[in-house]
This record gives structure tokens, C-alpha cells and sequence, in this order.
């Protein structure tokens, strides 16, 4: 259980981006924070990465505050998904995907058979393994950022939007695959968007943001009141 507790964050010029958010993000379900652009959902994903600190409030991972453990500790237990992959250009597929296992110290051959485990798992062609990010189509991409994330068994995925910048055929096929894999892999999943269809196809529980950084419902998607 992430849970965020009161969390405000102004950035130095002064920007509300989060104010004092409260939200306990379930284990082993998809939770959904949507809103508008701006209204602070990239914010509160990475805050409870640790990319930003919270000026005010406190985040617990299984009731322990997340500023408590060494920050790479922290990171190893969260996959991190974004828009347009943020793939590393120089490496194939492969070698993308096994980038975390290597810094694990887990050596090539066992990084390289975990890849190939997972390209399969998010849907990717053996024959995709050697291609570099630019070979490959956007949902493709896309795929490779979710074998990535995977790559260390992480109990926790946190995704920004991983979805918005393929076309809505292939965003379709992208969300029907991610419940599959949520439903086989039991991942605790944060998931930001702006769409509204989205969060309602995929929450368990969709937390609804408004400008300002507040938090406007959190229910069950058959609960969201129409705004
Ligand atoms: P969203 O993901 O919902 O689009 P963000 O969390 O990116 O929202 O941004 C929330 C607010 O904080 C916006 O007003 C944005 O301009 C502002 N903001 C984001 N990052 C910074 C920053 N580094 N410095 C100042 N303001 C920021
Ligand atoms: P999508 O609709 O999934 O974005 P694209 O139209 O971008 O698909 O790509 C269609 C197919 O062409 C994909 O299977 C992809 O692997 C292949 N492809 C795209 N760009 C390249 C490239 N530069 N080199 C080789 N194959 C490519």
C-alpha cells in the first residue's frame, strides 16, 4: 500500500502543483489519477519516486516513510513507464530491456534470457530483439518502456501518460494488454492520463485531480460522479 498523506508540493517560483493530497493507493490493482493538463499528476507520480520531494506531507510504502530508505533502494522497487518510451537510442531492444538486470550484477546471459522472457510477456517479436528503438513503430516502443520497467520484478509500476502518443488502435491493443499483464503479474500500478475513458477503462480506483493540484473524487470508476 503507497499511501500519500497530506502531500502539498510548490515548486521554488511558487506554483501549487499538489495541494495537501490524501490517497491510499491499493496493492495489486490499477490506480488511475486523471485531470486536466497541469493539475498536478506528474508531479504526484514522481514524488512518490522520489524524483520530487514533497514540500509538505509524507508518503508510505507498507507504512514506512518512503524518505527512510536509500533512494536507489527505493527505485529498484518502482518500474517507471513515460510518454514516447524515453528509450536509450544506442541499444537494441534487447539491451534496453536488460539494462536493469545488468546493474544488478545479474551478467549478460541471464539479463539477456530475462529479456527475452518479457518481450514476449508485453507482446514484442522474438525477430524485434537485435532492432534499435528507432526500427520500431510507436505502440512497439511502448512496449519495450513496459518490458523494461518489469525488468526487475519491481512490485510497483508508476506510468505517465505511456499510452497517449500511439494512435487509439494500438492504445487500445496497449490497455488491453496492460490489464491482462496487471491481472497475471499482480503489479500495484500508478497510472497517470488526461483522458478520462482511459482511467475509466483501466482504474480500479481513479483518482479525479482538478487545477490546483486538488483532489476532486477517488472512487471505483462506476462511482465517478459526471462532472
Ligand atoms: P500534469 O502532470 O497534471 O500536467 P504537472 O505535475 O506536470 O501536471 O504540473 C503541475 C503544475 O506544476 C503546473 O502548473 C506546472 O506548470 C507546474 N510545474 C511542474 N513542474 C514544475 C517545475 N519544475 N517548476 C515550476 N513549476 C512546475
Ligand atoms: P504503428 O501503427 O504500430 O505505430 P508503424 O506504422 O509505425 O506501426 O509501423 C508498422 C511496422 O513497420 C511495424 O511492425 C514496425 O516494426 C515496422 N517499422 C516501422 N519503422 C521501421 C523502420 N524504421 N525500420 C524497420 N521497420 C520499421
Amino acid at each position: 500500500m503507497i499511501r500519500i498523506d497530506t502531500v502539498t508540493k510548490r515548486y521554488p517560483d511558487g506554483t501549487v502543483a499538489v495541494d495537501r493530497l490524501t490517497l491510499d493507493i491499493p496493492d495489486r490493482s490499477i490506480t488511475v489519477l486523471v485531470g486536466p493538463s497541469g493539475c498536478g499528476k506528474t508531479t504526484t507520480l514522481r514524488m512518490i519516486n522520489r524524483m520530487v520531494e514533497p514540500t509538505e506531507g509524507t508518503i508510505r510504502l507498507d507504512g514506512v516513510d518512503i524518505r527512510e530508505q536509500p533512494v536507489t533502494t527505493l527505485r529498484r522497487s518502482m518500474g517507471y513507464v513515460i510518454q514516447n518510451a524515453g528509450l536509450f537510442q544506442h541499444r537494441t531492444v534487447v539491451d534496453n530491456i536488460a539494462t536493469v538486470p545488468r546493474l544488478l550484477g545479474w551478467g549478460k546471459q541471464k539479463s539477456r534470457a530475462r529479456a527475452a522472457e518479457l518481450m514476449e510477456r508485453v507482446g514484442l517479436d522474438a525477430s524485434l530483439a537485435k532492432r534499435y528503438p528507432y526500427q520500431l513503430s510507436g505502440g512497439q516502443q511502448q512496449r519495450v518502456g513496459v518490458a523494461r520497467a518489469l525488468a526487475a520484478d519491481p512490485p510497483v509500476l508508476l506510468m505517465d501518460e505511456p499510452f497517449s502518443a500511439v494512435d487509439p488502435v494500438v492504445r487500445k491493443g496497449l490497455q488491453d494488454e496492460l490489464l491482462r499483464l496487471q491481472e497475471d503479474l499482480g503489479k500495484t500500478i500508478v497510472f497517470v492520463t488526461h483522458d478520462i475513458d482511459e482511467a475509466v477503462k483501466l482504474g480500479t480506483m481513479v483518482a479525479v485531480l482538478r487545477t490546483g493540484g486538488r483532489l476532486a473524487q477517488y472512487a471505483p470508476p462506476a462511482e465517478l460522479l459526471s462532472a
